[in-house]
């Protein structure tokens, strides 16, 4: 039985309807029921718990705001950001996998791809019997995407794809990849590959500290033959990964709260339970100051993701905005996290409790869909209007 109380300082539950609450209720539910008692063993022996996706396409965790005809859930930006803020408390390894199917798999091929691709990929994508990944980091293009190196040539009815892609999260396992390349053009342009074309492998990348119970690899493409059908015809350019970063960013910004707030509530719980020098260790100042800050920063995430969910809805959401509520959440959870494994003292180091898993799955989180540091500086150029990175 779980005994989470999640924290809601400022009562914002009362600013969400019903339905949504609803929706909140059913994927803790499961995450309780379903993701909790496997999570450490999985991310201990880092294997991916792959029995949980029918269960997550079933709580309709595979592409939420995806409208209903193409298998999705229809649902708004509020009801994404709850789902991932429930399923990160349970781990950021398979909210990362949820992610990348919904926002990063799905969101492209609804956003920019033919009728016929949506409607061939799409439900099969959102039920789970197609699993995707996303590939735009290269070996020697993290943070600089746009120099990305794997590139196209036209071939008759064909493109010959070659390149490879790194740190690419359910790639060992994934049937399809959204694969951003170099048109013989220079342009970036998306294509959605399958597993089993020739030319076509994903190497598994192994001895992870962070992310365990997410299976992360390599795309490799050589000599690799696509039907030229499988381009997204209706982007060209960075901006189609980009917008797709934008989706997941906004997941992440909720989610990692999701994260922080099972971070603080295991370490009130233990602070209150557990006595040094004959009373509680929540009764040492120390102490005290350590849960009433965590608890500060978690509220002002909140506010900040609530507001977010608002302006998204109304598409009014900009990129920078988006880039100041990940990289406020991620570095809240991190600092949340460090902070509970300290009040745990030993145990907190230990599987019992879920803190150090976070921590370390957070120390991912903090990297990829940007850097902590590139989106201060996105918002640095939010401000100035001058480009800092690049
Ligand atoms: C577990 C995991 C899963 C991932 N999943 C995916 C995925 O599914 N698909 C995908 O495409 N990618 C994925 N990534 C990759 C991720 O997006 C990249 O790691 C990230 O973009 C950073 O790139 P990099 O690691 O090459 O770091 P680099 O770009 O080499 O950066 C190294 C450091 O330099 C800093 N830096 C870089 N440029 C500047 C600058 N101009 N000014 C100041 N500082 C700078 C960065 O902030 C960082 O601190 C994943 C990564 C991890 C760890």
């Amino acid at each position: 039985m779980s005994q989470y109380n999640a924290p809601d300082y400022y009562l914002l539950d009362e600013l969400i309807g019903e339905e949504h609450l609803l929706i909140r209720d059913s994927v803790r539910q499961w995450v309780n029921q379903q993701l909790l008692p496997v999570i450490e063993d999985y991310a201990q022996r880092a294997e991916f718990p792959s029995q949980l996706l029918p269960g997550m396409a079933q709580l309709g965790l595979f592409g939420p705001t995806i409208p209903e005809e193409y298998g999705g859930a229809g649902l708004d930006y509020l009801a994404y950001g709850i789902m991932m803020q429930e399923l990160e408390r349970g781990d950021s390894g398979i909210r990362s996998t949820a992610s990348v199917q919904g926002s990063l798999v799905m969101y492209p091929i609804y956003a920019y791809g033919s009728e016929e691709q949506k409607r061939h990929y799409l439900p099969k994508l959102a039920n789970g019997e197609l699993m995707g990944c996303f590939g735009l980091t290269e070996p020697n293009h993290g943070s600089n995407p746009a120099g990305m190196l794997t590139r196209f040539e036209d071939d008759g009815d064909q493109v010959v794809l070659n390149g490879s892609k790194m740190w690419i999260s359910n790639a060992p396992f994934a049937d399809i990849a959204i694969v951003w390349a170099k048109n013989p053009e220079g342009k970036v342009q998306g294509l959605i590959v399958e597993r089993g074309m020739e030319g076509f492998s994903t190497p598994e990348t192994h001895n992870k500290w962070s992310l365990r119970a997410s299976a992360t690899g390599e795309l490799v493409f050589d000599h690799m033959r696509v039907p030229k059908n499988h381009i997204l015809p209706g982007v060209t350019g960075m901006r189609g990964p980009l917008s797709c970063l934008n989706q997941a960013r906004y997941g992440i910004a909720w989610g990692a709260l999701g994260a922080a707030m099972d971070c603080y509530d295991t370490a009130v719980r233990y602070a209150i339970e557990r006595e040094q020098f004959g009373k509680p260790i929540g009764g040492f100042q120390l102490q005290q100051k350590k849960l009433a800050e965590m608890l500060t920063e978690i509220t002002k995430g909140q506010l900040l993701v609530w507001r977010l969910a608002t302006l998204k809805n109304e598409d009014r959401a900009t990129p920078a905005q988006i880039s100041m509520a990940k990289r406020n959440s991620v570095a809240t959870a991190l600092q949340v996290a460090r902070e509970a494994r300290q009040v745990l003292g030993a145990m907190g180091i230990t599987g019992e409790y879920p803190i150090m898993r976070h921590m370390m799955n957070l120390e991912s989180v903090v990297t990829y869909e940007g850097t902590h540091d590139i989106h201060l500086l996105i918002t640095g150029m939010d401000i100035t209007g001058i480009n800092a990175f690049g």
